[in-house]
């Protein structure tokens, strides 16, 4: 019987809602495939999934720290348009894949734009928030050696590179 376990690619269609029960992100009419235990998806969310079989429904409340952290004030920050390149078109609510100084992916988001002043936000727009997932495991497979190594599923449903 296959069960949910590091080293698989796991299928799931999911629904995300807020506190007020407003759906928040779901998934779309094919299934998200991710690769369980190399933090794909939130921490919560992973730990809620591990051992379950396929065709199981789950349902869980992720707290911020098991999802996408509490917010930081500091995290705020307002930077010249200078900053950016110039061909990048930038527009409030915009998600940006930076690199920290050890060139790992840090997403960051531009919250404002004033004129020369541009507004950006370390905190995933989700932080602070709990996280209320339905999902339903749709499939597993064992990942292959190239998507453990990189540590993202391929194919059709998974990482595009
Ligand atoms: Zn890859």
């Amino acid at each position: 019987m296959s069960k949910v376990a590091a080293g698989k690619v796991i299928s799931i269609h999911y629904t995300l809602r807020d506190d007020d029960g407003d759906v928040i992100d779901r998934s779309g009419h094919e299934p998200l495939d991710y690769l369980h235990g190399a933090g794909n998806i939130v921490d919560g969310l992973e730990r809620a999934l591990d051992g379950k079989a396929v065709g199981e429904a789950v349902k869980v409340s992720v707290a911020p720290e098991d999802g996408y952290g509490e917010r930081d004030d500091a995290a705020v920050k307002i930077v010249p348009r200078s900053a950016f390149p110039a061909e990048i078109e930038l527009e409030e609510g915009m998600e940006l894949g930076m690199e920290d100084g050890d060139g790992n992916a840090m997403p960051i988001w531009v919250t404002e734009i004033a004129g020369d002043q541009v507004t950006i936000d370390l905190n995933h727009p989700l932080a602070g928030a709990t996280l209320h997932f339905e999902v339903q495991i749709a499939g597993l497979r064992e990942a292959t050696a190239e998507e453990v190594e990189h540590g993202h599923p391929h194919g059709p449903h998974g990482h595009d590179h």
